[in-house]
């Protein structure tokens, strides 16, 4: 690909809500555009390089026995109905009415539909196990889409899907898909851990999550220093409290009113000059981080600002995990610092109260009227539940815990019979017996691990790519364009490159020899060849972008050396 005809807008002013330094990189080189918070545009090196992402997780996928499908994005409401998550989705997923006023989703993720095709394709045992897969564009409405393609709104996935005949048959598939992923990022060069994880809004029992190691990661990841335990903090090491203690209160039919220009709660206490602190008693999220439920102090002054509306207030404060720390690490409500583990199960309950609410009054303007914090919306906090933390020993080995940040870009769990019984995809076993399904499912962060990988290796100068995910497989510069004996080297070196198969960026730009090296270091393809003054001496230069060692190489050795 010549560079003069590419396109790749390098950008100069990155916007200041890029706060990561992958997300810069992939605005200031040309890979990303931004289309509206958390959708984004892929240009042509964001789309080579997830290309060759897609390639790595295909060729791994299909090793393992999987086959690919490509499912709708956009799904009917009554198949998420039957497994309940219509409504415990709640404001994360994307909903839309047709034309004839029917309910429909874009897809946050494919468990329903998948599991009803296969009920209704799979009858019999000799067809199990199956593993089906398919990498798709997934629609989050997240709570706080931010850091580019890390956390979209709209973003790429590989989901993967498998069907068993009983126990052990879950486990070769939930195994093989494990091993499928650690091949998976060690292609991709990606210094990543699998750690155990929690189950979240996707339910079932026992999962892992691949992290990979990076200091932006959102996600606090405890390691045994001695042995190969690795869990994310937000599982429990202590054994949470049987929800059933939780009392079972009535749910309340909840009446909605809309006041147009209604204020946040951070509005309310900027207004009366008053901490966050004093005005919010405690937070519930749902699974995933969008805050449903804030209880608000019941003194005079708060209710006198009718914030008693908190439903229908957006609390963008509330939302990142440092400032809920800050708050409630010690506060009325929790015992021990939040972790998303002790959230969920606040979430759980808050949700069994908010069944009516949860996808009606989380609008701008909107809210419900008549509420009462703490009476109607009890919220319990559990006391002998905490997270794990510095100091604690490994609960296998008794060895100290070391701590480190990841980005989630993997996760395998394994779902038993949670959708096959909802949904009724049974099989006939040997002896004519009617069984569930076991099922186990499987994603990728596909656009997110790009960038992950970005995170990962970068330097001031721009992005150094691990040589598998790069965009081409060299980047060819020719120093000076205007001198004949450079161009001519640099034009038999393209075309040699590029019929001997192999992928070439070749900067043949009319620019400075500075600008050219610049914009070379900051795509970080990870081998430079520079044409430039040495040719009269008949050699050209190698450079390697991650040390940035050069190397001077004979002009008849050149393509040898390269290749
Ligand atoms: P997170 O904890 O980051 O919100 P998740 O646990 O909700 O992710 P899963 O439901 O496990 O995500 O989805 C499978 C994979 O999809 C994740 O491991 C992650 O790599 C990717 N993913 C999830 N949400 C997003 C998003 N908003 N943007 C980009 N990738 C995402
Ligand atoms: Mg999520
Ligand atoms: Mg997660
Ligand atoms: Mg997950």
């Amino acid at each position: 690909m010549r560079q003069s005809r590419a396109f790749i807008p390098t950008m100069r002013d990155v916007p200041a809500e890029a706060e990561v330094a992958s997300h810069r990189l992939l605005l200031r080189a040309g890979y990303i555009r931004q289309v509206a918070s958390g959708v984004y545009t892929y240009l042509p090196l964001a789309w080579r390089v997830l290309k060759k992402a897609m390639a790595i997780i295909r060729e791994e996928m299909d090793a393992a026995g999987g086959q690919e499908i490509l499912m709708p994005a956009l799904q009917p409401a009554e198949l998420w109905q039957a497994t309940g998550r219509w409504d415990d989705y709640g404001p994360l997923m994307m909903r839309l009415v047709d034309r004839h006023e029917r309910p429909f989703a874009l897809g946050p993720t494919h468990e329903e539909v998948i599991t009803a095709l296969v009920r209704d394709e799979v009858k019999s045992y000799r067809r199990l196990p199956l593993i089906l897969y398919q990498i798709q564009t997934k629609f989050r409405d997240e709570y706080r889409p931010r850091f580019g393609l890390l956390r979209g709104r709209e973003f790429i996935m590989k989901d993967a899907y498998s069907f068993d005949r009983d126990e052990a048959g879950l486990e070769a598939s939930y195994r093989a898909m494990y091993r499928a992923y650690v091949r998976i990022f060690e292609r991709m060069g990606l210094k990543f851990r699998a750690v155990e994880a929690d189950a979240g809004a996707i339910g079932g029992s026992y999962n892992h999550e691949f992290m990979v190691l990076a200091d932006v990661g959102e996600d606090t990841i405890a390691y045994c220093t001695a042995c190969d335990y690795a869990a994310n903090v937000e599982r429990a090491e202590v054994p949470p409290p049987d929800p059933a203690s939780a009392p079972d209160e009535p749910v309340r039919p909840l009446e909605r009113a809309r006041t147009p220009g209604i204020r946040t709660v951070a509005e309310q206490a900027a207004i009366l000059g008053l901490p966050l602190e004093k005005i919010i008693k405690n937070v519930v999220y749902l699974a995933d981080g969008a805050p449903v439920v804030v209880l608000v102090r019941g003194d005079h002054q708060v209710n006198e600002v009718k914030v008693k509306n908190f439903l229908g207030a957006r609390f963008l404060e509330m939302a990142d995990e440092a400032t809920i720390r800050r708050l409630f690490g010690a506060g009325p409500g929790f015992v021990g610092p939040i972790g998303a583990r002790d959230v969920r199960i606040l979430a759980d309950h808050a949700v069994r109260h908010l069944r009516n609410a949860s996808t009606g009054a989380n609008e701008d303007d909107w809210h419900y009227v008549g509420v009462n914090p703490g009476r109607d919306f009890q919220v319990e906090a559990y006391g002998d539940f905490r997270v794990a933390q510095e100091g604690d020993a490994c609960p296998r080995c008794g060895a100290p815990l070391a701590f480190a940040r990841g980005i989630e870009v993997g996760h395998v769990f394994k779902l038993g019979t949670k959708y096959s019984a909802a949904l009724g995809a049974v099989y006939l076993d040997e002896d004519g017996r009617q069984r569930e399904m076991l099922m186990g499912s499987y994603g990728i962060g596909v656009s997110r691990v790009i960038q992950a990988a970005v995170e990962q290796s970068h330097d001031e100068d721009g992005i150094i790519w691990p040589p598998a995910l790069a965009p081409f497989d060299l980047h060819l510069l020719v120093v000076n364009a205007a001198d004949a004996d450079q161009l001519t080297v640099a034009e038999g070196l393209y075309d040699a490159l590029t019929s001997g198969g192999l992928d070439v960026l070749y900067d043949d730009r009319p620019e400075r020899a500075g600008v050219k090296f610049k914009d070379a270091d900051l795509i970080g393809i990870p081998l430079q060849v520079i044409v430039g003054s040495g040719v009269k001496d008949g050699e050209i230069e190698l450079k390697i972008r991650r040390t940035k060692e050069k190397r001077r190489v004979p002009l008849p050795e050149a393509l040898e050396t390269i290749r």
